[in-house]
Formats: C-alpha cells, sequence, structure tokens
C-alpha cells in the first residue's frame, strides 16, 4: 500500500538548523530560523511563565479533557488582547473565539471551516509570505494565489501593486494578511496604507483572515493591534489567529487561538458550533498546560505587568540589534546603504541578498539565513554581530 509513497522535500528552514547544528566551526550564527533568542543566544523562559507554573504546581490539577473549544478563561483572554476587553464586539459577545494548537493551529481550523462555507472561493497570500501559508491553504483544498506587497529592486514594499491585486481579486476571495511584523519581509505597511486596503476589502466583498503572530514584536501590544480596531470600525467579519509562541517563548506548547469576528451574538454561536466541529473531527479537544499558563499570566494583573515588561525587553532587544546591525555593516566596509532595516519590524530582515551570497555567507562564514535573504534579526547578539557584519561585508563587497 505504501509503495508508490514519493518522499517529501524537506522543510528548508528545519532542515537548515541541523545542518548547523553539525557545523563544527567554532563562529556561527544561525539566523533563519523564526526564533527570539536573548543577548546571550538563549532561548528565554520569561519570568511571568515560571511565576505562574509555580502557582500552578503549588495547586496541581488534574488533567481531565478540555471542553473542545479550550479553556474558557484563555478564550476571553485571547478576545480582549486581540479586540481590546471593552470593546464594542466583545462586549455584544459577537466573536467567536477558540484555543488553537498554535496559530499554525488557528489557521488551520480557519482554513477549515471557510472550506466547508465557501468551497470555491480562492485564497491570496502576500508575495512572499510566511513559507506554511500556501501550503496549509492548499492542502485545506483551496487554491492558492498571492497578491503584490514586496519589491525586490527597491527593497521596499509595492503598496501601490498590493492594492492593485487586491482590486482585481474576485468577489468572495480570502484574503490572508499579517496584522503587523510581516514574515519574512519586516515590512508593514502604515495604518493609512490599511486603510485603504480595508476600503478595497469592502468594496469587493473579500473575506479578511489577518495572521497575528507577533503581536507586541512590532510597536507594542497595542499598537500592533490597532490594525484589528479599523476592521471592527469598517463592520467586516473577519477572522483572526493569534500566536503566543514568541511572545511568551513558549513555543513548543503550541499555544494559539481562532477568533471570528461576527455581525451578532446568535451568529457568533452559529460559528462557535461548526468552529467545534473542526476541531472536534481533527483532534477532540486541546492540551491543558500552555494555555493554562498564558490564562494565567493574562488574567494576572501583577503577571500581566511582568509579561508587558518582558515583551518589551524582546521588541527594544530587536530594535537594538537592528541599529547595530546597520552600524555594523557600515563600519565592516558595506558601502550600500542599508538603513532599510532599520525600517523593516519584528524578528526579520529581508536583507535584500541573493541566493548565491547567502549560500556563501553559511558555506564560506557559518552565517545561516534563508536562500531568499531573510535573516532573524532576533538571533544577533554580542557575540555574533561582530562576525556577521564583516560575512556580509565579505560577501557584499569583497
Ligand atoms: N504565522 C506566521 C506569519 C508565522 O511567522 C508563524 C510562526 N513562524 C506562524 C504563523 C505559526 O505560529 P505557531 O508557531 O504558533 O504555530
Amino acid at each position: 500500500v505504501f509503495s508508490t509513497v514519493e518522499m517529501a522535500p524537506r522543510d528548508p528552514i528545519l532542515g537548515q538548523s541541523e545542518q548547523f547544528n553539525l557545523d563544527t566551526r567554532p563562529v556561527k550564527a544561525n539566523l533563519g530560523v523564526g526564533v527570539y533568542f536573548d543577548d546571550a543566544g538563549r532561548l528565554p523562559l520569561l519570568a511571568c511563565v515560571q511565576a505562574a507554573e509555580k502557582a500552578m504546581l503549588s495547586a496541581p490539577s488534574t488533567r481531565g479533557y478540555l471542553p473542545i473549544d479550550g479553556i474558557a478563561a484563555y478564550d476571553n483572554a485571547v478576545k480582549a488582547l486581540v479586540f481590546g476587553a471593552d470593546s464594542e464586539p466583545v462586549q455584544s459577545a459577537r466573536v467567536a473565539t477558540v484555543q488553537a494548537i498554535g496559530g499554525t493551529g488557528g489557521l488551520k481550523i480557519g482554513a477549515d471551516f471557510l472550506k466547508k462555507l465557501s468551497p470555491d472561493a480562492k485564497v491570496l497570500i502576500s508575495d512572499p509570505s510566511w513559507e506554511n501559508h500556501r501550503a496549509l491553504f492548499s492542502g485545506a483544498g483551496f487554491t492558492v494565489d498571492s497578491y503584490a506587497y514586496y519589491d525586490a529592486e527597491k527593497r521596499d514594499l509595492n503598496f501601490d501593486a498590493m492594492l492593485a491585486s487586491l482590486n482585481a481579486a474576485a468577489a468572495g476571495s480570502i484574503v490572508v494578511l499579517h496584522a503587523c511584523c510581516h514574515n519574512p519581509t519586516g515590512y508593514d505597511i502604515s495604518p493609512g496604507q490599511w486603510d485603504q486596503v480595508i476600503a478595497v476589502i469592502e468594496a469587493r466583498g473579500l473575506t479578511p483572515f489577518l495572521d497575528m503572530a507577533y503581536q507586541g514584536f512590532g510597536h507594542g501590544i497595542a499598537e500592533d493591534g490597532a490594525v484589528i480596531g479599523k476592521f471592527v470600525a469598517a463592520g467586516l467579519n473577519l477572522l483572526v489567529s493569534t500566536s503566543f509562541s514568541k511572545s511568551f517563548s513558549l513555543y513548543g506548547e503550541r499555544v494559539g487561538g481562532l477568533s471570528v469576528l461576527c455581525t451578532d451574538k446568535e451568529q457568533a454561536s452559529r460559528v462557535l458550533s461548526q468552529l467545534k466541529v473542526v476541531i472536534r473531527t481533527n483532534y477532540s479537544n486541546p492540551p491543558t498546560h500552555g494555555a493554562a499558563v498564558v490564562a494565567a499570566v493574562l488574567n494576572d494583573p501583577e503577571l500581566r505587568a511582568l509579561w508587558e515588561r518582558e515583551l518589551a525587553q524582546m521588541r527594544l532587544r530587536i530594535k537594538a540589534m537592528r541599529q547595530q546591525l546597520v552600524a555594523g555593516l557600515k563600519a565592516a566596509g558595506v558601502r550600500q546603504d542599508m538603513d532599510f532595516i532599520n525600517r523593516q519590524i519584528g524578528m526579520f530582515s529581508y536583507s535584500g541578498l541573493s541566493r548565491a551570497q547567502m549560500l556563501r555567507l553559511r558555506n564560506e562564514f557559518g552565517v545561516y539565513g534563508t536562500d531568499t535573504g531573510r535573516m532573524c534579526v532576533a538571533a544577533l547578539n554580542p557575540q555574533n554581530l561582530a562576525h556577521v557584519c564583516q560575512a556580509i561585508a565579505q560577501v557584499l563587497e569583497g
């Protein structure tokens, strides 16, 4: 029965990490994966998470099945974070939120739900986008196209082309948008540009699906979430996936969610019932630990304040690394203007380096980024920065 099974391609980023771990050179840097490391190059275990876990250990709980849609206190905290606790949609109970297995799980629940609802709709993702968007929505049975986003020549957004693609989209298409900290480019559209995108979505009758994997990593929790308020103000229905992998440094716990903004409370209860069918038929119900930790932190004023401080530290460290990277590249002899790195936001920088240059970085200098030129700024630190700058300078100027 398995004789015709073909070997699937290796995941390009995770495959590279394996190669990195086998690399015996003393100075090397893994800028390939999208993970935040601290100044010492370590994956942080946040103090707010440790405090919540300590409290949980002192009052151990049994591990029965959770409800299909997850821990209620968690779902409510996600809703409040995404829409605002006092916002009209939350107050009028027209948001259906479910706990999901990471942000990926939130996207997949949404994709399966939409496929049943609009089987013939096309899905549009940005060009380029997070690798898994295309695979995930194709896997759910959709035809996936892209909308223009990045201009490689200008090393900048191509907003006019983005608007033009959205204007040309078939009515009813599903548009996947990065709420903040665009992966892989690092370029976000401005609040004014969001207004224009929303106007097109409304005019063309498109279904917006926001992927919010980095809330708090851009400008701040409220600032990064402000885009949601714009969709609410426009009176649109929308889906939002949430991930706490980065913002809580809880990658392996797989904590995320999906929120669907409906027209009214009664519609939200129907939508919720369908999301539960999707979950029930996939994995029945979600795991307990990670969501319990996040709920404990978000629902406790002191722990929440601690989380906000820790998140701000991560955000500011990335910004500092961007500045030091730009300055370091200049000092290392790079003549071209690299200041665009400071205009990018979130974990990543689209460096503008070609595939051949990225290969040289990896092979000659042990500096690992993706073939597309994406580098994780959040993996830079005072120990590896000078080496990375020297290596890029050699590749660009040498
Ligand atoms: N969307 C985007 C844009 C991402 O960058 C990521 C994580 N790399 C995800 C979704 C998935 O998040 P999670 O690891 O929580 O599934």
